[in-house]
């Protein structure tokens, strides 16, 4: 910390781990009172690694510095369509924290984890109650490892009338866990275009008897409700095809339709968009999966059942597709879902639902005249626009990035890919109308800057710590690790 200047700032530039202090240390340990033992020489380092010493104080600060460079969903608005960065009510990591949960040992004895396998048990009825299925899973542990849960699910159920098939039918809007859960079971993607939603025609042109099923989202990731669900589930069975919904976009139906009531047979949940829990960074998540009552004894073991009072789990299942994760699932996400959900009750979810599509359409209001809609169809819980009437040379990335210089995480860009220059933007419920306008200000104040000052869009961000990104060169030479 050699240079304090005269504003603080100067020093908050600086990477504390580019100052070590040889001898400065953060801890204090109380003197040896066992005796000292010998390490194998084979694993003594030679040399001690190069690491800062530092006093907890410059830990301490480092860490807390960083926390504040990061943008979060406590600090701003995050509109990333399709992941739904929604707040997260601070009740839930209470209860998540309670010492019985918090503490619980996976290994623990059945008798002594009654409270915990009653949550459990609690919360796959309510996730059955929201979505329409009369059996559900708790174990994947997101909502790609919950796809591949329920197609190993279909691919298992098919094995047992005699043949897996071996094509699955995937809509072109698909997000891309889609395709890649088909192919990880063994299928053969086919997809399907479609214009803006699927029709139930098309889907009868493609369904044979070698096709396992459709994969569906439904509110597909253009924010559209799928219309011919039904029609469309009608079709694929008619041919002894099952149908798998991408539940990642539940939260623009809870409370007011039910997949399961569609004809759905599958479909996983993200606990981590619809249900609250915190999401990003990698997880963790939680991706449930219901599923019929046909599929239901292929469901991974062990499954929490209530037997005369008492909660237990059962591993006798001889068609189950096996253990999908190991103890039972991300229990502490468990927790805060059924904590959003308690809270709530089933009016209080029909209302987030109701807030999240209004939302969404506040925001297609005040942009639509400036922004190009690609789809005219009602929205739902998300809008997509696309870079079509940005003049000057001025492209999607430059709005994403401009949006960084007003203080607003970007929405998601470039996805769904059947939109050139897609711009995605999922405001939830949880945003009040102030903070809608003020986002709706700044996406409509660089729209006038394209026109005006395009070079403002090209150059952004400029107001960051760090600027414009060289992508390619991220990609092709990252530098993962610091470098004194
Ligand atoms: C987020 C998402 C997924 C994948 O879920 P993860 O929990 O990120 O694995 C799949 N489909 C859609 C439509 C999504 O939005």
């Amino acid at each position: 910390m050699s240079s304090v200047g005269t504003s603080g700032l100067v020093l908050n530039e600086k990477l504390i781990f580019e100052h070590s202090d040889p001898g400065r240390k953060g801890y204090s340990l109380p003197a040896l009172d066992v005796p000292e033992a010998q390490l194998p020489t084979a694993l003594v380092r030679e040399e001690v690694a190069g690491f800062p010493e530092l006093s907890e104080v410059d830990v301490v600060r480092h860490f807390t510095r960083l926390s504040t460079w990061n943008y979060g969903v406590d600090s701003g608005f995050y509109p990333l369509g399709s992941c739904t960065m929604k707040y997260n009510p601070k009740v839930n990591e209470a209860a998540a924290r309670l010492a019985g949960f918090a503490g619980a040992h996976p290994l623990a004895p059945e008798h002594l984890s009654q409270g915990a396998l009653e949550l459990m048990f609690s919360l796959q009825q309510e996730l059955a109650e929201v979505s329409g299925f009369p059996a559900v899973t708790l174990q994947p542990a997101a909502g790609a490892h919950g796809e591949l849960t329920g197609m190993l699910i279909i691919r298992a159920w098919h094995e047992a009338q005699g043949n897996p098939r071996r094509k699955v039918l995937i809509p072109d809007t698909a997000h891309g866990t889609n395709p890649a859960t088909a192919a990880l079971c063994g299928y053969e993607v086919v997809s399907i275009p479609s214009d803006g939603v699927l029709s139930a025609e098309r889907v009868a042109e493609l369904m044979d008897e070698n096709v396992a099923g459709l994969m569906v989202t439904n509110p597909n990731t253009l924010g559209l409700f799928e219309s011919q669900i039904k029609e469309i589930c009608e079709v694929v069975h008619a041919k002894g095809g099952l149908v798998y919904c991408d539940g990642a976009n539940l939260n623009a139906l809870m409370g007011i339709a039910r997949p399961g009531d569609m004809g759905i047979d599958v479909m996983h949940f993200n606990l981590h968009k619809t249900f609250s829990t915190p999401h990003g960074g990698g997880g963790p998540g939680a991706g449930p999966v219901g599923v019929t009552a046909a599929l239901e004894p292929f469901l991974p073991v062990p499954v929490v059942v209530r037997e005369a009072g008492q909660y237990r789990l059962d591993s006798q299942r001889p068609q189950s597709i096996g253990r999908m994760r190991a103890f039972h699932g991300n229990f502490g996400i468990l927790v805060r879902a059924y904590a959003y959900i308690r809270t709530l009750g089933g009016a209080g979810l029909k209302h987030a639902s109701q807030m999240a599509v209004l939302n969404a359409n506040y925001i297609r209001a005040r942009l639509e005249g400036t922004y190009h809609l690609p789809y005219k169809q009602r929205s739902l819980h998300e809008v997509v626009f696309s870079e079509r009437n940005l003049p000057n040379d001025c492209h999607t990335l430059d709005v994403a990035k401009r949006l960084i210089d007003y203080g607003y995480h970007p929405p998601t860009v470039y996805f769904p890919l059947v939109v050139k220059g897609a711009i995605m933007i999922e405001p939830t419920e949880t945003e009040s109308q102030e903070v809608l306008d003020e986002f709706c200000e700044a996406m409509l104040a660089i729209a006038a800057e394209a026109r005006d000052n395009p070079e403002l869009l090209h150059q952004a961000p400029v107001r960051t710590r760090v600027g414009r990104m060289d992508e390619t060169a991220a990609a092709r030479n990252p530098r993962l690790k610091w470098e004194g």
